[in-house]
């Protein structure tokens, strides 16, 4: 019960590694704001958990502010921010186009930094906070992804400032990157390129040291820890979560 009287917010929490996160911190004893882009979703994953369900486009200043008012006035604080909501939309650089860049751009690194001030005036208001942003792998470079790579980069530094910024009010900033998740994000990458989803996974799991490809619990369990008070002296880090160095 690491989260007992904690109040988490999990944006993209209607799916894939925010699913799982918000069922875990609900598990493990925490009023849960579950937020997606569709309500239809998010309603799926918080009822059982008894969570809040709340509609956002994460890339949108209002729909932010009210999401975070939401959660405050329903489930009392917010203790706990995770910025799950992303897409992809992969190309080479010369057939990328404007709109490819900007939504990318928008969902990730507008949509983290939206949420992350908004949750702040209550966070550094209270003296207590924890933010994990998710990044990816693709940070370190990967072909077609010219968006998405500069988005999940740019998150990195963004938790690193956050973090030194605050730090003096006892906020944490994280951020988590992790390697290939069996998610619909993977199964629309797999079906982009063509490719049978079993075999774009046995694909993936032979090039990685642990040989599997991961779950979204494996990503969720780092995050709660990242939010919990067993890590309170770690902030503006990033950590891999892919099955290898
Ligand atoms: P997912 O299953 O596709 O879930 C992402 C959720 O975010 C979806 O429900 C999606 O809604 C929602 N979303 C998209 N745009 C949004 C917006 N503007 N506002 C609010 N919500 C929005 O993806 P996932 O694999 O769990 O990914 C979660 C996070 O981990 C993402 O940031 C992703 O980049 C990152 N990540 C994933 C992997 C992986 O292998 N899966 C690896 C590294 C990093 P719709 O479905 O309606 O679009």
């Amino acid at each position: 019960m690491r989260f007992k009287d904690k109040v988490a917010l999990v944006t993209g929490g209607g799916r894939g590694i925010g699913a799982a996160t918000a069922a875990l911190f609900a598990a493990e004893g925490a009023r849960v704001a579950v937020s997606d882009l569709d309500e239809a979703p998010a309603r799926e994953v918080a009822g059982p958990i008894g969570g809040l369900a709340i509609a956002c486009d994460v890339s949108d200043r209002w729909q932010v502010e009210a999401m975070v008012e939401r959660t405050v006035k329903e489930l009392g604080r917010l203790d706990a921010l995770v910025t799950c909501a992303g897409i992809i939309r992969d190309n080479l650089l010369f057939k990328m186009s404007d709109d490819d860049w900007d939504l990318v751009i928008d969902t990730h690194l507008k949509g983290t930094f939206l949420c992350a001030q908004a949750a702040q005036k209550h966070m550094v208001e209270q003296k207590y906070g924890k933010m994990v942003f998710l990044s990816s792998t693709s940070a370190l470079g990967n072909r077609g992804q010219a968006n998405y790579s500069a988005a999940k980069a740019g998150l990195q530094g963004m938790a690193r400032t956050l973090a030194i910024e605050l730090g003096p009010f006892n906020v944490n900033v994280n951020a988590v990157a992790p390697g290939f998740v069996e998610t619909r994000m993977t199964r629309a990458s797999a079906e982009r390129m063509g490719m049978d989803f079993e075999s774009f996974k046995l694909g993936a799991a032979s090039q990685i040291p642990l040989r599997r490809i991961g779950q979204p619990e494996d990503i969720a369990s780092v995050i709660a820890f990242l939010c919990s008070d067993e890590s309170s002296f770690v902030s503006g880090q990033t950590v891999y979560v892919r099955g290898g160095p």
